[in-house]
């Protein structure tokens, strides 16, 4: 069973208006121009699904610092749910400050999106490390039973659009603020799983997951051995769709050596067992689309 953790799709007006939305939001002027970037409708994620033997994916837009051009996207991945039940997961997106950000929330989860992310701290504009700027998201987020998706990079190593400078130390500051809230940090996290083997820091982190998303780009097959070995229940597949694809992961999981129980752990066990512990998140039955 593969559950791919981490998908982006874009809903066909902003692939066609990209120019034009890339004028007034920066972040995403800057990864829609990296020469990795790629778009992908729901079509071509089922597709691409298909190919793959990919079951089901968590899926969500981009998160842009409009509010409306979040709502947009949260749309296009609700109703790809509703036309995909069974293959699609949805999350919403959301600029955290924006008034109107919490009925957002809502009204993604009353239409069946299980958690909000994946957001860009450094895109958006806001600070995960400060309390002030994240205790209305993640009491909401706890309220509703949703569970958070940050965007997180390493603190050194290569640099690369989107890259950011939310890292280990922010990822932790919000752990350590926010027990209450279920919480995936992206691309490892930056490396803070390591922190799991570090006592005082495994209470810290007991809610927080990671994701394997571009691991491709990062790292090499020696590091996925120990992230099972330290966190074993709390790393979940990512592709990072479509920017790779499943095929450009396997052959290091197969390199990795890791074994038939902890590649079926990674690769779909441990987030269906994520997605289970949030309780009731059955999909809206009979539509209920506003
Ligand atoms: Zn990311």
């Amino acid at each position: 069973m593969i559950l791919d953790f981490h998908v982006h799709i874009y809903p066909p007006e902003v692939i066609r208006d990209a120019r034009r939305i890339a004028e007034r939001e920066d972040y995403f002027a800057l990864l829609s121009s990296s020469k990795v970037h790629r778009w992908a409708t729901v079509e071509d994620l089922i597709e691409a699904m298909d190919r793959d033997g990919v079951d089901r994916a968590v899926v969500f837009g981009f998160a842009f610092k409009d509010l409306g051009l979040c709502r947009l996207c949260n749309d296009y991945v609700l109703e790809a749910a509703r036309a995909h039940p069974d293959r699609i997961v949805p999350m919403a997106v959301v600029p955290p400050f924006a008034k109107g950000a919490l009925q957002e929330v809502e009204r993604a989860r009353s239409l069946g999106a299980v958690g909000v992310g994946e957001l860009f701290p450094e895109g958006q504009g806001f600070d995960i490390d400060d309390v002030r700027q994240t205790w209305r998201l993640a009491g909401l987020c706890h309220e509703l039973g949703m569970f958070l998706m940050f965007h997180c990079a390493e603190p050194v190593g290569h640099r690369y659009p989107g890259k950011g400078t939310v890292g280990v130390k922010e990822a932790a500051g919000f752990c350590e603020n926010h027990p209450e809230v279920k919480v995936v940090f992206s691309h490892f996290g930056g490396g803070l799983f390591l922190y799991e083997s570090m006592e005082e820091m495994r209470l810290i982190l007991s809610n927080a997951y990671y994701d394997t998303a571009a691991m491709p780009f990062l790292y090499d097959h020696s590091m996925l051995k120990a992230a099972m070995a330290v966190a074993p229940h709390k790393m979940l597949f990512g592709t990072d769709f479509p920017i790779l694809d499943v095929s450009r992961y396997v052959s290091r999981f197969d390199r990795a050596g890791l074994g038939a129980e902890t590649a079926g752990a990674l690769l779909g066990l441990n987030g269906e067992g994520f997605l289970n512990s949030l309780g009731e998140w059955a999909w809206p039955m009979g539509g209920g689309c506003g």
